[in-house]
């Protein structure tokens, strides 16, 4: 739950002449990284795009590349010299599509690049939708006393970021820690609402239980410096009415 400062982070990046890289799958439309200086964004369109978990896959998008000074026109960047030179701007394209196509064989599917494409149209609308469910629920929980880890509330490292950067939204997430993994065991299983599953980003509200299975197989000491205890869930916000959402948790968490 960690906000970013992107244009920070660019500047660095640029001058130090290295590309600069931002996964978007969290926050599309609400965060725009070329804008803030990112060279290449990239998107598991299996998350929010698609919407619903109905298809598998990904994008790439890419900054054009300028005329005369630029970083990708370094020694450090030798090995897009030959696309460069046929691409002119579009040189990352053919270069993406050389190594993701040619060398590792990835490739759309027909049926999933419609469903995508089906998840795309409506995005704008479900977006916004999420996004302010997510600040009405963590408010909420919050101030019936669950501890909640959301940048919406004042109590955030994060939270001046959030209102100045983020002010579309930071995505579809997040954590609630219910103190031990027995008192989230107990949350999980009792709530009606949410669907345990390792999505985000889906129409439908998802719960899981961190510690137990994504980082499963991490150790302790790794586990305390990403922050994962016990009792920690995450939670992925759908569209269900907030309040429906809000009424089910705390009944869960009881
Ligand atoms: C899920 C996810 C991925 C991987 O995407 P798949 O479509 O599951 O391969 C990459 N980045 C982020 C932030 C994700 O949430």
């Amino acid at each position: 739950m960690r906000l970013p400062d992107i244009k920070a982070i660019a500047s660095i990046a640029n001058k130090e002449g290295v590309a600069l890289i931002v996964d978007n799958t969290i926050t599309p439309l609400s965060i725009s990284p070329l804008k803030l200086g990112a060279d290449i964004v990239v998107y598991s369109t299996t998350k929010l795009i698609a919407g619903n978990a109905s298809a598998l896959g990904g994008c790439a998008v890419f900054r054009a590349i300028n005329d005369g000074e630029d970083k990708f026109k370094t020694s450090r960047y030798e090995f897009m010299k030959k696309p460069i030179k046929g691409a002119g701007k579009m040189a990352l394209i053919p270069n993406a599509k050389k190594r993701a196509l040619r060398d590792l064989g990835m490739s759309a599917n027909a049926n999933a690049s419609y469903q995508t494409l089906l998840g795309l149209e409506t995005l704008a609308l479900r977006l916004p939708r999420i996004v302010q469910s997510v600040e009405i629920i963590a408010k909420s929980l919050s101030k019936h006393g669950l501890n909640i880890n959301h940048p919406c509330l004042d109590s955030h490292p994060h939270h001046e970021r959030y209102k100045t950067d983020f002010s579309q939204g930071c995505g579809t997430l997040f954590t609630i820690d219910m103190g031990s993994k027995e008192k989230a065991y107990n949350f999980i299983n009792k709530t009606k609402l949410a669907t345990i599953t390792a999505n985000i980003g889906d129409s439908r509200t998802l719960a899981l239980h961190m510690a137990s299975t994504i980082y499963r197989d991490f150790d302790t000491d790794t586990r305390k410096f990403l922050g994962i205890t016990d009792g920690l869930i995450r939670i992925s916000i759908g569209l269900e009415n907030p309040q429906d959402i809000i009424d089910d948790f705390l009944n869960a968490a009881e």
